[in-house]
């Protein structure tokens, strides 16, 4: 892929960009481990100091940062600004809460006599250079999420960035730059994902993370291995959103439209297989299906547009072939909402709702990366738990029911990264964040984030 900005709500090349040469990866490459050696040292004050200057630069320039955002990959204005807010908010809770979930832990006197030690501790190191592979459909969040706790722990962080979004990328290395942190401690590179693997391969670069399509994980993940060096992935997910006769149908409905296409559908935690009990189908189906035909399509740097264009050609053209699948297999329409003439001639996919999904079609076990939802009737708990768990994906669930034993069975055995129960899945600072199965492993945010790339230190004192 060209590494240039295209905007998706009109197909137009706005600027390209020339990758970055060999020559230039090694003087980031070498920037980098050498700041690393200073930054390392920096106490927690400081870095404090920095993070918090970061987010107070980021609040200044939200609506500008906003602006790029939603011409480089399309989502509506309103949630391009609440991403940079929501980012700042990162930036701070991890500026503020870092030295406690990184402050030496001290195993009890009597279990450390047990192994031989007067005392002994546990220090969270930093561990150098993390490479970051990021995707374009959060492009500011998904960056944030990973360089909050990343420089917070005293690494430093070297982004390659969706090339669709090279702007927001270079943006980003400004940003913290500006904020006051050291040259070299976050570098963007303007690279080929084929450039990918020698990066990942030099001595310098001591880990990876990556969020994106299997595909990408899996080579990132491939090469890392061969390297014995750690990965975090965050790959795709196709959640289940389960709605269960002690429900409250219209608020679940109304919150299924919204899970379904926030970020135009371009979201890994985006609610994608609806899964409803038979005895509550009928009045979801016709709520949900009422909900999304309200929705506002259109340019989305319009105040009032509710969902945009895909991100790219490519992304409508794979999901159309997803539905043109199901659709040749039997399932129905249960409603295409038309997109209005007034949006133009960019990548726009009608909010569709498909029922009578079969497991021989694609949509039943790939990932819909667009505003389509795939409605399931259940026709009870154990059906609703079997049709949530038969997906080769496991990101994150919701659940609508207000039973408490009804509320344990799924979180005994859902097979997913978390279980949000009357509401839809969010990412928060606060709370740990990743999949199991396909959809990856390793954790973001929370205590659990900020660990993942920390040499966990064993000090043992005789
Ligand atoms: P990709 O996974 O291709 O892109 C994500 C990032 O990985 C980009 O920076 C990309 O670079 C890079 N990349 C891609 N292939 C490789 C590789 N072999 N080695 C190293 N880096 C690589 O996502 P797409 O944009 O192509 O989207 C395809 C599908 O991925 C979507 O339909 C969706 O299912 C899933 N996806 C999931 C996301 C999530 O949030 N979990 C986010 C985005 C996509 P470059 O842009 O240069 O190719």
């Amino acid at each position: 892929m060209a590494i240039a900005t295209v905007n998706p709500a009109t197909g137009q090349t706005l600027r390209t960009f020339e990758p970055y040469s060999p020559a230039a990866v090694e003087q980031r490459l070498a920037r980098a481990v050498q700041t690393f050696e200073q930054y390392r040292l920096t106490d927690f004050g400081r870095r404090t100091q920095l993070m918090h200057r970061a987010a107070e630069l980021l609040d200044a320039d939200q609506e500008t940062i906003a602006k790029l955002m939603t011409t480089e990959m399309g989502k509506p204005i309103t949630a391009a600004r609440a991403e940079a807010a929501k980012c700042a908010k990162a930036m701070r809770w991890y500026a503020d809460r870092a030295p406690a979930l990184l402050a030496d832990e001290h195993p009890s006197p009597e279990d450390v006599t047990d192994a031989g030690a007067a005392r002994a501790l546990v220090r969270y190191r930093p561990m150098g250079p993390v490479l970051a592979v990021m995707p374009w459909n959060f492009p500011l969040w998904q960056v944030v999420r990973f360089a909050a706790p990343a420089l917070m722990a005293g690494n430093v962080g070297l982004l390659k960035h969706a090339s669709n979004v090279p702007q927001t990328a270079l943006y980003l290395e400004d940003l913290f730059r500006g904020a006051g942190f050291p040259d070299g401690c976050f570098q963007t590179l303007l690279i080929d994902s084929r450039a990918v693997a020698d990066v990942l391969r030099d001595p310098r670069v001591v880990a990876a993370t990556l969020t994106g399509s299997e595909g990408a994980g899996r080579s990132v993940a491939a090469v890392a291995g061969d390297e014995v060096k750690k990965t975090v992935l965050e790959l795709g997910g196709s959640d289940p959103f389960v709605v269960l006769p002690s429900a409250d149908v219209a608020a679940a409905a109304r919150t299924a439209v919204t899970a379904r296409v926030q970020n135009n559908g371009q979201s890994c935690i985006a609610a994608k297989r609806f899964i409803v009990h038979g005895a509550v189908y009928e009045e979801f189906r016709a709520a949900f299906v009422a909900g999304m035909r309200a929705l506002r399509v259109g340019d989305p740097m319009r105040e009032d547009t509710q969902v945009g264009p895909l991100a790219t050609a490519q992304g409508r053209e794979e999901l159309g072939e997803l539905v043109a699948d199901a659709l040749a297999l039997g399932a129905a329409v249960e409603c295409e909402v038309e997109v209005p003439q007034s949006a133009g001639e960019g990548w726009y996919y009608p909010p569709t709702v498909l029922s009578g999904i079969t497991d021989r079609m694609r949509i039943h076990h790939e990932e819909a990366f667009g505003p389509v939802a795939t409605l399931y009737r259940a026709e009870d708990l154990d059906h609703a738990v079997e049709l949530a768990n038969d997906t080769p994906f496991g990101l994150s669930s919701n659940v609508w029911t207000t039973d408490d034993a009804e509320q344990e069975r799924f979180v005994r055995d859902i097979q997913a990264g978390g279980v949000f129960f009357n509401g839809m899945t969010a990412s928060h600072p606060a709370l740990p964040f990743g999949g199991v199965r396909r959809s990856g492993y390793g954790r973001e945010l929370s205590g659990h984030g900020i660990r993942e790339f920390c040499n966990i230190t064993t000090v043992w004192i005789a």
